[in-house]
């Protein structure tokens, strides 16, 4: 057994090598805690919690290490909006996600820091490239100067001197070349701030995570992922941060998954992210869909490639999951109970009939996760129960059932599917019905309602009135209005 990734440096599949033979450390970038998890988060998430389960699978023991990044701009400003503490804005977003992480089934990462928590390590690291030659200070802040990072770059395959002409020329800086990027920034009136060598400030975004891998996975690591738009500069700046602070390799592969298209009724593609404002929340969707439709939709898809989201393709894995659970319902009533999910491998099932699917399904998560083919042996076998189940009687028939039950949902455990009971998945109401098929909802409110509701929203959002804003997309959605925001402006549909 081999287990292939596509490592981003280099751009192509590698065999696993770890540092040490059975063991792997894993880490991801967290969320920024300052506003609800989006679908783009979904996808970062479920895709590690996935790869994560199946190197248990095959035997690894592994640590996952997942931050919180709970000090940072967008944090600082929404307090301030709020006339709040950060930690109280950053302690309710982190209940928040952890709460989402729930309904999507994700096992919880094993070390989860906090940046606020880890600011001695960070300063031990800015101390170190300072002596190393590689950071400086200036007006009390602490850059580093990249181009005394002879691999900067190499990550994103970008060139130092076309990145310095496509740079803007910022006259106040206190840089010596515009790339050099912030490590400590000094203190700002009505900012938190922290003691520090240079002056009181606070840390700069990628030195958190450089300080925090390396503190719970050591000075050299197996795995470093997260989405691909964080390749560059977030990723480039972790690596010159920590090869300049310890003098040698630092991670040996690197994973990114793609982004999360929005699909538009009429077939436009636009990338989904918060700044576009064409995002839905985690939250949002989970008021229409079980946690594990979510889920599904999501490992329906490569991880590397782009995943289009619009609700005619989630409807369409919520069907595909409503198959599984039937098989599986059929299954509970003929043996009269499901049996405990135990754990299914291909050593396990030699000998078995079903030995082939289990190979299969392994296989693809060896090959760089291809959770697609993955999923599809899942249903392949929900298929096969199904005509079991409608054949006539036999001797033979009880043993089948159980084992068909048995292998598909031990295989789910590696991907997190087909593990609640039929009834669970049945049992689930949506509070409001995004089905795009259905246009019997939203009745009650006119057209010229809608319209006067959305104008308050977009002048509560141009206040910073976000309780407001957010109060009345609550009553939108409520009414079974799909309120859709991008650069061009806000518009809505009924459901
Ligand atoms: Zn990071």
């Amino acid at each position: 057994m081999t287990i292939q990734i596509f490592n981003s440096m280099g751009r192509k599949k590698e065999p696993l090598e770890t540092r040490v033979p059975g063991q792997v450390g894993i880490y991801v970038c967290g969320v920024t805690v300052y506003d609800y998890s989006h679908i783009g988060h979904a996808r970062v998430m479920v895709v590690f919690d996935t790869i994560v389960r199946h190197l248990k699978a095959r035997g690894l023991d592994v640590t996952y290490v997942r931050n919180y990044t709970d000090i940072d701009d967008k944090i600082i400003k929404r307090a301030n909006e709020l006339g709040i503490e950060i930690g109280e804005l950053t302690e309710e977003y982190i209940k928040a996600f952890q709460d989402d992480m729930g309904e999507l089934g994700m096992e919880s990462p094993d070390i989860e820091p906090k940046a606020t928590e880890h600011l001695a390590e960070m300063q031990e690291m800015i101390g170190q490239l300072i002596k190393n030659g590689l950071a400086y200070e200036s007006g009390g802040d602490v850059y580093y100067a990249v181009d005394r990072f002879k691999k900067y770059g190499l990550l994103s395959g970008k060139n130092l001197a076309d990145l310095v002409a496509g740079s803007r020329v910022d006259v106040n800086t206190q840089k010596q070349n515009p790339l050099d990027f912030v490590l400590w920034k000094g203190a700002k009136p009505g900012e938190p701030q922290w003691p520090s060598p240079w002056g009181p400030g606070r840390p700069g975004w990628h030195i958190e995570c450089s300080a925090m891998s390396s503190k719970y996975l050591g000075e050299s690591f197996d795995i470093h992922g997260g989405g691909r738009d964080l390749i560059f500069p977030h990723h480039e700046n972790e690596i010159a941060q920590s090869e300049g602070t310890y003098g040698h390799d630092w991670v040996r592969y690197w994973m990114h998954n793609g982004f999360v298209n929005v699909v538009s009724d009429a077939g436009e593609r636009e990338k989904m992210s918060k700044s576009l404002g064409n995002f839905f929340t985690i939250r949002d969707l989970l008021k229409a869909y079980r946690g594990e439709v979510l889920r599904v939709f999501i490992l329906n898809n490569h991880y590397r490639s782009p995943l289009d989201f619009s609700f005619g393709l989630l409807n369409g894995a919520r069907g595909g999951l409503d198959r599984l659970y039937n098989a599986l319902d059929g299954a509970a009533k003929y043996l009269g109970s499901l049996p405990d999910v135990t754990s299914v491998t291909p050593e396990s099932e030699v000998g078995n009939p079903l030995h082939g699917d289990v190979e299969k399904f392994f296989k693809s998560m060896d090959d760089d996760f291809n959770t697609p083919q993955a999923v599809a042996v899942l249903f392949e076998l929900a298929k096969k129960l199904n005509k079991i189940l409608l054949a006539a009687e036999s001797s033979d028939k009880k043993a089948a059932v159980l084992d068909h039950v048995r292998v598909m949902r031990g295989l789910g455990v590696v991907v997190g599917l087909a593990q609640a009971t039929p009834t669970e998945h049945f049992q689930f109401k949506p509070e409001v019905n995004l089905d795009v098929e259905d246009s019997g909802s939203g009745a009650g409110i006119s057209d010229e309602q809608i319209d006067l509701l959305i104008e308050n929203r977009t002048k509560a959002r141009a206040d910073k009135n976000f309780a407001e804003s957010d109060r009345i997309r609550d009553e939108l959605v409520a009414n079974g209005i799909t309120v859709l925001d991008s650069k061009e402006g806000t518009t809505w549909r009924r459901n």
